[in-house]
C-alpha cells in the first residue's frame, strides 16, 4: 500500500497492490455472493465485529473494498461505503444519523433529485429538510435546533455553480455538534472537503469519477475527524445502544477499529436491512474510471475554461456561469476552494448560459448540437448538453426551479476531453443555428 499523498498515485494504487492468491495486478473482479467461513469461530467472530472479513456481497465485497480504499485515501478519509448510486449515498449519509422526528439542515442549492429526496421522501418518514441559502453560511444556523442532526450541501452545486462555503458552514457545526455532508460529485480531485472541515463526504461515482458513462455507483466517505462521542445527546444515533445490533452503541462498539463508527454502522444495518449495495462489476468499472480521474479533471477544466471564454464573447449568448469567471464573493470562494492535484486553480467542467432569445432558442441549440450528446447526465468523458427546466428540474415548481438557479432558458453542459476545438466547433455552429432559427430534426 503505497504511503503517497497524490492522487494520481493513489488513484492507481491505494487498496490493492496484486492479488494475493492470483498476481493479478487489474483488480480482480469478485463476482461472487458469498464468502467461505474458516470454521464456526471465525463466522461468529466476524458477525460480531471482533474481526473483520467477508461474508455476504450485500455487505461487503473484496472489489467494492479496493474502491473504497481508493476514494477514501484520495479524500483523505479513513474509510468509505460503496452503494448502488449517489441517490443511496445522500440518502444513507442522512438516514444513518437522522430517524422521525429529526431534521437536517440542507442548501438550498442542490441537484433536483437530491432536492426531491429531501422534501418528499424523507418528508414521509419523518425527517424533516430544512432548506438554507449557502450564499450567507449564517443561515444554517438559524435554522438549527436540538433535533437537528447533520448540515448538507454540495461543493460545485449546479446549475448555480456557486462554491459551498464549507468551512465557514462545517465551523458553525462544530459548535454545536452537527457534522457536515458534503455532496463532492462535480469536484473530484478539485476540491477535498475533508481539509475544509467536513466530516462525511459523498459521491455520485456514476459522473467524473466512473467518468465513462457506463456504471451507476455511489460513495460515502467518512472523514473520521469527527467527534461523535463528544455530542451524545445531539448525536443519540451513534450514542445510544442500537437494538438492530444486540443493542451495540456505535461510538463504543467499534474503538478497537478506529475512528469508524458511523460508516460502520452504515454498512452493519443500513446496507444490511435495505440493501443498495455496488455490483462488484459497476465496482470495476467505475475502478476504471477513477485510475485517469486525475487526467481527466485537468483536461475537463482546461476545456471548459476555452468553451467559457468563447461563450462569452458570442453575441447570441446573454450570460455564462463558470467559477473562473466568477466575481465578488463567488470568485473568493471558488479560488479558495477550487484547486488542482497540483495546487493550481480548476474550475470543474459544468457551464450553464443563457441564450439572449430565450427558451425556444435554448431548445433549437440543444435540438442543434452534433457533437455533444442530449443526455440528463454529467461528468462523462464526452460533452453533454441539456436544457434542465423541461428535464432534469422539470418536477419542481416554477418557484423552486428559479431558487435552484434555473431559469427557463437556461442551457448546462458538461464539457468533455474531445479536442476543445471540436467542442467549440460543435457549439458555435449549434448557436447559429438557434439564432437564425435553423433546427436540424433528429430522425
Ligand atoms: N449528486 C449530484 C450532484 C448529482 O448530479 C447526481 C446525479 O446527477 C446525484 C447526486 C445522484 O447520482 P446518481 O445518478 O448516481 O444516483
Amino acid at each position: 500500500m503505497t504511503q503517497s499523498k497524490h492522487p494520481e498515485t493513489l488513484a492507481l494504487h491505494a487498496g490493492h497492490r496484486a492479488d494475493p492468491t492470483t498476481g493479478s495486478v487489474a483488480v480482480p473482479i469478485h463476482a461472487t455472493t458469498a464468502f467461505q467461513f474458516n470454521s464456526t469461530e471465525h463466522a461468529a467472530n466476524l458477525f460480531a465485529l471482533k474481526e473483520l472479513g467477508n461474508i455476504y456481497t450485500r455487505l461487503m465485497n473484496p472489489t467494492c473494498d479496493v474502491l473504497e480504499k481508493r476514494m477514501a485515501a484520495i479524500e483523505g478519509g479513513v474509510a468509505a461505503l460503496a452503494v448502488t448510486s449517489g441517490q443511496a449515498a445522500s440518502a444513507f449519509a442522512i438516514q444513518n444519523i437522522a430517524k422521525a422526528g429529526d431534521n437536517i439542515v440542507s442548501s438550498t442549492d442542490l441537484y433536483g433529485g437530491s432536492f426531491n429526496l429531501f422534501k418528499n421522501v424523507f418528508k414521509d418518514i419523518g425527517i424533516e429538510v430544512r432548506f438554507a441559502d449557502p450564499s450567507d453560511p449564517e443561515n444554517f444556523r438559524k435554522l438549527t435546533d436540538a433535533r437537528t442532526r447533520a448540515y448538507y450541501a454540495e461543493t460545485l452545486p449546479n446549475p448555480k455553480l456557486e462554491i459551498f462555503p464549507i468551512a465557514e458552514v462545517a465551523a458553525i457545526g462544530l459548535e454545536h455538534g452537527i457534522p457536515l455532508i458534503m455532496d463532492n460529485t462535480a469536484a473530484p480531485i478539485i476540491c477535498k472537503p475533508i481539509e475544509h472541515g467536513a466530516a462525511i463526504v459523498v459521491y455520485s461515482l456514476t459522473k467524473w469519477v466512473g467518468g465513462h458513462g457506463n456504471a451507476l455507483g455511489g460513495m460515502i466517505i467518512d472523514s473520521g475527524n469527527f467527534d461523535w462521542e463528544k455530542f451524545p445527546q445531539r448525536q443519540p444515533a451513534l450514542n445510544t445502544p442500537d437494538p438492530s445490533y444486540h443493542g451495540a452503541v456505535w461510538t463504543q462498539a467499534v474503538k478497537g477499529i478506529g475512528p469508524v463508527a458511523y460508516i460502520i454502522k452504515a454498512r452493519t444495518t443500513l446496507l444490511r436491512d435495505l440493501g443498495s449495495a455496488l455490483s462488484p462489476f459497476n465496482a470495476f468499472l467505475i475502478l476504471q474510471g477513477l485510475e485517469t480521474l486525475t487526467l481527466r479533471m485537468r483536461a475537463h477544466c482546461e476545456n471548459a475554461v476555452k468553451v467559457t471564454e468563447f461563450l462569452k464573447k458570442h453575441p447570441a449568448v446573454s450570460r455564462v456561469i463558470h467559477p473562473s469567471i466568477a466575481e465578488g464573493k463567488a470568485k473568493d470562494r471558488a479560488q479558495k476552494y477550487l484547486k488542482g492535484a497540483r495546487d493550481t486553480f480548476m474550475g470543474g467542467s459544468l457551464i450553464g448560459f443563457e441564450l439572449k432569445d430565450g427558451v425556444e432558442a435554448g431548445k433549437n441549440f440543444i435540438d442543434s448540437l452534433e457533437l455533444a450528446y442530449h443526455v440528463a447526465n454529467i461528468g462523462d468523458a464526452r460533452t453533454l448538453a441539456i436544457h434542465p427546466a423541461s428535464t432534469t428540474h422539470s418536477q419542481l415548481t416554477a418557484k423552486e426551479q428559479l431558487l435552484a438557479g434555473v431559469t427557463p432558458g437556461y442551457v448546462r453542459l458538461s464539457i468533455g476531453i474531445e479536442h476543445p476545438d471540436d467542442i467549440i466547433a460543435d457549439i458555435s455552429q449549434a448557436l447559429d443555428k438557434a439564432s437564425s432559427g435553423i433546427v436540424k430534426k433528429v430522425a
